[in-house]
């Protein structure tokens, strides 16, 4: 390995350590409750929705220490070999199908090995604070639904992205960064219509009322906004959200019926002037060319990181399968220490739409009685550890979001 490689893989080892100890000291030292957040929610409340999310934060971290560990075992010891060795001897000589059957007991395995922690997280968590309203056998059901959606794009991207590797040695991350984001634009184009009808019934708000106020916003936010659709959350979860999403003729808001059973119309028109704001600034093409550029960047890094290291059996003379391991491990690592930075863009996406909301309806009261609603119900960390909310929120914390509420009434 060359002194490049070796540096790149030193510094990541360590900043993800240092991440993940901090992580750990951030979720489990006990905290005071800051003089904001008791201004506008209950000790008993904050105190709930903290252990409630301190376990998701440790599990997170669980979750994210398992792969780095299972990744490490199988790149540096002779079970990634000897999984490459038992795929060839399946596939006979076929180099495509030997690469399929590798991918897919690498993913499969994953999704089996995960299984557990993820119970626990989305079932018994979820059970325990009265959030889910799911049996066992229908959370299995999307559980295996969503592994065998992912398996089916993962599997054939990677293996493409493997060929790529190999055949354009110099040019390649040019190439993937490029089909992939591509590939994204058109996976956020469809999935409204091939993959979210898999989980969730969708059909246009129903309430008159509330279709009105959607024209009417959408009229003054100068928005081609015709239909907001509501989807049957419910029958999951009881959690309160809504959402934006599609691409072209596939753009579209979607409010959880949750929303609309439970909260006065005042404040549905808030969540949709909301979405309306992401609408508005393009925030999921932004997202794309962001995410397009975060992947070249990363792919280039990769790339010359693989070229130090030209020793490394799995990757000599050319790549192979078995090198994809060390791929996913430096991919897991650089995607975990680059999270700050997007999640800092996400907050910023979401200040705007927030700030969209305001000024759309001026209605700074209702903002505020909104966010707390929404973090009531949905058991939120209102007023988490700073260095949480700088690694993991994608959202601004309550407490901030209401603070800049009360700072748009300040001045108006
Ligand atoms: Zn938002």
């Amino acid at each position: 390995m060359n002194n490049f490689s070796k540096s790149v893989w030193f510094t990541l080892t360590l900043a993800v350590a240092f991440l993940l100890l901090t992580w750990l000291w951030a979720s489990l030292a006990p905290r005071g409750i800051s003089p904001e957040a008791s201004r506008y929610f209950t000790l008993d409340f904050i105190r709930r929705a903290r252990g409630y999310q301190e376990t998701r934060y440790l599990t997170y971290g669980l979750a994210f220490l398992l792969e780095v560990l299972v990744l490490t075992l199988l790149s540096f010891t002779p079970l990634g070999k000897g999984l490459e060795n038992l795929v060839q001897s399946l596939a006979g000589g076929r180099p495509y199908r030997e690469v399929f059957y590798f991918l897919l007991i690498i993913f499969g395995g994953a999704a089996l090995l995960s299984l557990p922690l993820s119970y626990y997280r989305g079932f018994i968590l979820e059970h325990a604070y009265g959030l889910s309203n799911q049996s066992t056998l229908d959370w299995l059901k999307d559980y295996f639904l969503s592994t065998a959606i992912s398996l089916a794009l993962t599997v054939p991207t990677l293996a493409g992205f493997y060929f790529l590797v190999r055949r354009f040695p110099q040019s390649w991350p040019w190439l993937v960064a490029g089909i992939y984001t591509a590939g994204m634009a058109l996976l956020i184009m469809l999935s409204p219509l091939l993959i979210d009808p898999l989980f969730y019934h969708f059909r246009p708000v129903q309430d008159p009322q509330i279709r009105q106020q959607v024209l009417d916003l959408a009229a003054k936010a100068g928005i081609p906004v015709e239909e907001v659709l509501e989807m049957d959350a419910s029958r999951r979860t009881n959690k309160v959200n809504a959402y934006f999403t599609g691409l072209g003729q596939t753009k579209r808001i979607v409010l959880y019926d949750n929303l609309l059973k439970k909260y006065p119309p005042t404040e549905v028109k808030l969540v949709v002037a909301h979405e309306m704001g992401h609408w508005r600034y393009a925030h999921i093409w932004k997202g794309l060319l962001l995410g397009g550029l975060g992947t070249l960047f990363t792919l280039l890094l990769l790339q010359k990181v693989l070229a130090g290291m030209k020793g490394f059996p799995s990757l000599h003379p050319v790549l192979r399968p078995s090198g994809l391991l060390l791929i996913f491990l430096f991919l897991t690592l650089w995607l975990f220490i680059s999270q700050p930075f997007q999640n800092a863009v996400s907050r910023s996406f979401e200040r705007q739409a927030d700030a969209t909301a305001l000024t759309l309806t001026g209605d700074w009261a209702g903002q505020i009685a909104l966010e707390k609603r929404l973090a009531e119900h949905n058991l939120a960390d209102v007023d988490p550890h700073p260095f949480i909310r700088w690694l993991a929120f994608t959202h601004p914390s309550a407490v901030e979001r209401i603070e800049a509420a009360q700072e748009t009434a300040g001045r108006s």
